[in-house]
């Protein structure tokens, strides 16, 4: 039997690999549901491609264009999930980007079997919720982070007592050993990483080291350990993406080329990765580097030091607020070091001290206040 799939955000750097994958074993994949938000060229040519019944958006731009295609070939476009009619996915790929993804990830796990979870955003402002959805509907969770894919593999069938620490990997950016003046970097130079091709928000967290921030946080509801058990250390070649160091002195790391095809097609096969030329080459001179990331250089590391802010609704609070800077950033609206200075000062302003003390995220709409109130904050 085929596997049934649906990709939110199919157009997306995750979800054009995940096709990438699927297109070289049809046999096997039927891609029910696919969704985009703006780029409706992309989204129709992989509709043609993959003849999906469903597309889901909520750009009212993007369905005026694709409108008359779905009618013609008959694919029901959705902009509320709910919508969805006695389908079953054998697998999901939540891949959108942003707090876009929480509700569209939320709504999708009743209707899966198994969701592969990249959008590591929903997860920081709503794994509670998540959580109670993959329980209450029996629906297999995968983290497809790097990191998180490689924590998992780790410490599978391993007792938590015995881990003492856990390390996750930073590329260190582009501009990681570099001279370069960064009150001057233009969103293009952030956005060029040095070893993945990655979505723009991604790529600007990656930058400032913001995104290893917001993984240690996914990493810390993921896996249920607190934040002081995880370490970032700087590893430009980002082969090693995450190292488990236990109380019986040994460690154990992680090892894959930097493609993300390599943890969505192990998390989409069960275990399973074709590629023709050799996977590892073990054989070049040059060594793998570990550093320790310098406060001074890279500022986004004393977030996790702002214990008052590390919980629930903090985490919403740096996830909403960074999203929002980096939006301005790559509007040309602030400059690129803004991002963390602006960032830093209005975590730990008295504006935030007052708003973590009387307010806590019960109910999904708490999240979403939440970040209307980053919105009112930041300038
Ligand atoms: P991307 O920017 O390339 O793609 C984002 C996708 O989300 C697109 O399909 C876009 O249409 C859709 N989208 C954006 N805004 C939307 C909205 N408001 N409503 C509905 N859909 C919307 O991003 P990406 O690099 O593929 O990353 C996706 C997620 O996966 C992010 O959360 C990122 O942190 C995570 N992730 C990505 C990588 C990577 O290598 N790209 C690695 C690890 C984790
Ligand atoms: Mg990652």
């Amino acid at each position: 039997m085929k596997k049934k799939i649906c990709i939110l955000g199919s157009t997306g750097s995750i979800g054009v690999s995940t096709l990438e994958i699927i297109s070289k074993d049809k046999k096997n994949f039927d891609v029910i549901l696919l969704s985009g938000n703006s780029n409706y060229k992309l989204l129709i040519s992989q509709a043609i491609k993959f003849k999906p019944k469903y597309i889901y958006s909520n750009n009212l731009f993007l369905i005026d264009k694709i409108k008359f295609f779905c009618k013609k070939k008959k694919i029901i476009i959705i902009s509320d999930l709910n919508l969805l009619k006695k389908v079953k996915f054998d697998i999901t790929i939540s891949a959108i980007s942003g707090i876009a993804g929480l509700l569209p990830t939320l709504n999708i796990i009743k209707f899966s079997k198994k969701i592969l979870i990249a959008n590591k955003e929903s997860i920081i402002c709503g794994w509670k919720f998540i959580y109670k959805e993959l329980k209450k509907y029996n629906c297999f969770f995968v983290p497809i982070d790097s990191e998180h894919f490689s924590i998992s593999n780790l410490i599978k069938n391993k007792n938590k007592n015995s881990i003492e620490k856990i390390y996750l990997l930073a590329s260190g950016g582009p501009f990681f050993g570099k001279k370069v003046n960064l009150h001057k970097v233009t969103p293009a130079q952030a956005a060029k990483h040095p070893n993945w091709k990655m979505g723009k928000k991604i790529s600007i967290d990656s930058a400032n080291l913001m995104n290893k921030i917001l993984e240690v946080i996914e990493a810390s509801l993921i896996f249920n350990f607190p934040i002081i058990k995880f370490k970032i250390i700087i590893h430009p070649q980002s082969l090693i993406h995450a190292i488990v160091e236990f109380r019986n002195g040994l460690s154990t790391m992680l090892y894959h080329n930097n493609n993300m095809k390599i943890p969505i097609s192990n998390s989409l096969y069960d275990n399973f990765y074709i590629n023709k030329k050799t996977n590892n080459n073990f054989s070049y001179d040059k060594a793998l580097s570990f550093y320790n990331p310098q406060t001074q250089k890279l500022p986004s590391i004393r977030i996790l030091g702002l214990k008052k802010i590390l919980n629930e609704t903090g985490f919403v609070l740096i996830n909403g607020l960074n999203e929002i800077l980096v939006d301005k950033f790559l509007n040309n609206k602030i400059l690129f070091t803004d991002i963390v200075y602006k960032l830093l000062t209005i975590l730990k302003s008295k504006v935030v001290k007052n708003y973590l003390k009387n307010n806590k995220i019960r109910h999904i709409n708490d999240v979403f206040t939440a970040y209307n109130f980053c919105r009112s904050i930041v300038i």
